[in-house]
């Protein structure tokens, strides 16, 4: 039993698309044990996106140089630089201010494989290359590229912890222990 963080970005809330793509992880019969509707601080956006933490500062700029090189764009035009590093702490500056500047919904699913299952769902991080079937796949053409020329982070509706010790920390860092909840789905009858 796990339990994930889900954010419904800005542009899901101002898309009016929470209703339908919570529906998706419920039918999948994962549970939602806390939900909150916030306007994020830049504290907690500093903590959300930590400039310290290497693995997604790096991720973040490696997965870009990666779509560049598919559309044959130069990073040194777009960034100024093709050092992953750099690339990425600039993009972690666009997601505070994003995340910062309109509500978002955050909630904690709960379920068995609940943090992979959940990333499965939501699809890959650039909805242009996000299978149909999956969220940002289904509601979201974006890429690296319009993201970028625009000065902004990818448009794809969601976070979603990436991996166990993520969730926990995430889990943690928005949510109180009192603002969780615990209860039956009827699924936990029949999946025994
Ligand atoms: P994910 O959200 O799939 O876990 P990452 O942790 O790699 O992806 O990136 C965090 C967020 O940063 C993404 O959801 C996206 O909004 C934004 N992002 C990632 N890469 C880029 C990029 N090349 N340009 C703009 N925004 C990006």
């Amino acid at each position: 039993m796990e339990q994930t963080l889900v954010v419904f970005k800005p542009d899901a809330v101002a898309r009016g698309l929470v209703g339908e793509i919570l529906q998706r992880f419920e039918r999948v019969g994962l549970k939602i044990v806390a939900m909150k509707m916030l306007n994020v601080s830049k504290e907690l956006a500093d903590k959300h996106y930590p400039a310290s933490r290497e693995a997604f500062i790096n991720g973040m700029g490696k997965k870009t140089l990666e779509n560049y090189q598919n559309m044959g764009i130069d990073p040194q035009k777009e960034f100024g630089s093709n050092d992953p590093h750099v690339i990425g702490l600039k993009i972690r500056e666009w997601l505070v201010d994003m995340i910062t500047a309109d509500p978002v919904i955050a909630i904690v699913l709960e379920g068995p494989h609940a943090v992979e299952l959940v990333r499965k769902l939501v699809g890959h991080t650039l909805p242009l290359s996000s299978s149909p079937g999956t969220i940002r796949g289904d509601y979201s053409f974006d890429s690296s590229y319009l993201a970028n020329t625009g000065n902004r982070p990818i448009k794809n509706l969601l976070h979603a912890s990436g991996e166990l010790e993520e969730a926990k920390y995430e889990v943690d860092l928005w949510f109180d222990k009192g603002e969780l909840v615990s209860y039956k789905r009827v699924e936990e009858n029949v999946m025994k």
